[in-house]
């Protein structure tokens, strides 16, 4: 069967949806639960409608909508991203995976064909972590837990703010588990926010995992003395441990760790003047990988590195763990192999990669058969106006969901 998407309907869905919170420079500031991210999810919801879908809202203000299977007991296959966006962001990250997913829905139901399951679009509630991160899905896993929505990272007021513009009540995010006996997996379309597929040339990216993140509090202590009178040969700096761990995991991370990432985007030294050697110097070190071996081998590499440039420089390190991390995250070898076999079935060439950002599977993929399609992002430039992906990579991209959308659904 030549099953394939309406182009132009998706076309048009996708240049509405991008005025809703349109910044003029071809963003969208859409951050979740203000008055725009509300509108674009209402406004979605109608074109459901119109299709014949049925809108749903859970009680953690995750919006759906559903194409119900009429066979007794069915499963459901949830096929969706988010509308919501960074402060000033861009028009394709999340909603390219709503408005693909709602328009692979709606090209299944066209077709006449009868699934054993039911098809349910679903925009996940706060994905870009405005507020909390993740904290849709989260909360339809049965992951949030009440000392994260105590102590949420966009800070408390702005979620009980948001809360109350959507409606949703602190005791229905924790009670918005599903049944993962009643899923039957879930797919999503993203950019890839990365430069690889656009670098290779390649349409299709076929997501194996999500990396594993973890952070350290790296601090240096020298002896902060006075910069003029204390000989350079007899320095306690700590600026130079610093310096040289930041310099040196570079090397060490591009020479062993391919696939792998580390990001210094903290550094402190006090006293921190002018006229006075610093006697500390803080870090804040993150580093991702693909998988758990990867992960433990390159931090115990960096607090081996942390300790061996100390004693360069006559320093005392100290490295303290964050906590936070989040595991590797595998997807689904049979989401895998039908996005796989989806793009072969359309003459796509397509490679396999991991994701460096987190994204709502992280949540689902312990649950049920998770999987991820990515298209190639202009520059792999995201979370910005500037974000750009080609239109015919976006079509192909939708045609890979709604065939492996079907894949999953005929064989739950
Ligand atoms: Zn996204």
């Amino acid at each position: 069967m030549t099953l394939l998407i309406n182009a132009d309907r998706l076309r048009a869905d996708f240049e509405a949806l991008s005025q809703i919170g349109a910044t003029g420079d071809g963003g969208v500031d859409r951050p979740c639960w203000s008055p725009a991210h509300l509108e674009a999810q209402r406004w979605w919801l109608g074109r459901a409608a119109e299709a014949g879908l049925a809108p749903h809202t859970d009680p953690a203000g995750n919006v759906s909508a559903v194409w119900p299977s009429a066979q007794p007991g069915a499963r459901t296959l949830l096929v969706g991203s988010h509308t919501d966006s960074v402060p000033r962001g861009g028009r394709f990250d999340g909603a390219l995976g709503v408005l693909a997913a709602l328009e692979a829905a709606r090209s299944l139901r066209e077709a006449g064909l009868s699934l054993p399951v039911h098809i349910e679009v679903i925009d996940f509630a706060d994905e870009e972590g405005t507020l909390l991160g993740l904290l849709g899905s989260k909360a339809l896993a049965g992951t949030l837990t009440a000392a994260a929505l105590a102590a949420p990272r966009g800070g408390r007021p702005a979620l009980e703010a948001g809360m109350a513009r959507a409606g949703v009540a602190e005791a229905g995010l924790l009670a918005a588990r599903r049944d993962p006996a009643g899923l039957a997996g879930y797919l999503e379309l993203h950019i890839e926010q990365g430069p690889t597929l656009m670098r290779n040339a390649i349409p299709i990216g076929v997501v194996q995992g999500i990396v594993g993140i973890r952070s350290l509090r790296l601090t240096y202590h020298g002896q902060a003395n006075h910069a003029g009178t204390t000989p350079m040969d007899q320095r306690l700096d700590a600026s130079l441990g610093a310096a040289a761990f930041t310099l040196t995991a570079r090397e060490l991370v591009l020479r062993d760790f391919p696939g792998c990432t580390l990001n210094i985007g903290h550094v402190r030294l006090a006293p921190g003047a002018f006229n006075i050697i610093p006697g500390t110097a803080e870090l804040g070190v993150e580093f991702r990988a693909p998988d758990l071996g990867r992960l433990d081998d390159l931090q115990s590499v960096l607090l081996g590195l942390a300790d061996v440039v100390g004693r360069q420089f006559g320093l005392t390190p100290q490295a303290e763990a964050l906590a936070g991390d989040c595991a590797p995250t595998p997807l689904g070898a049979r989401a895998i192999a039908a996005l796989t076999a989806a793009a072969d079935s359309l003459a796509l060439r397509h490679t396999t990669l991991f994701s460096g950002a987190g994204h709502d599977a992280m949540s689902l993929a312990p649950l049920t058969e998770a999987g991820m399609v990515f298209i190639p992002s202009r520059a792999g430039v995201s979370h910005a106006p500037q974000e750009f992906s080609e239109w015919e990579d976006c079509v192909n991209g939708a045609n890979v969901l709604l065939r492996a959308a079907l894949a999953l659904a005929s064989a739950p």
